[in-house]
């Protein structure tokens, strides 16, 4: 099940729920009760670029050294 971040608008606090998807769009309450609450972005996408910048290439490099010596032209 997807986990949304929510942002309090009444008092500053940011909660996490777990709701189906089909849910995303509906209000939540802050655990203070505020219903003046925003959904931030989620985490997700974040991890998700972080990783693939810092993976490493896989299996030695394709064929940047055959162009790039000169044998193919
Ligand atoms: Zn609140």
């Amino acid at each position: 099940m997807p986990r949304y971040e929510f942002r309090c608008r009444a008092c500053g606090t940011t909660f996490e729920v777990n709701r189906p998807m089909a849910e995303s769009g509906a209000a939540a309450s802050c655990p203070e009760g505020h219903d003046d609450t925003v959904k931030l972005l989620s985490t997700v996408a974040v991890g998700g670029t972080a990783a693939r910048s810092s993976a490493p290439a896989p299996g030695g490099g394709g064929g940047g050294g055959c162009c790039g010596g000169g044998c193919c032209g």
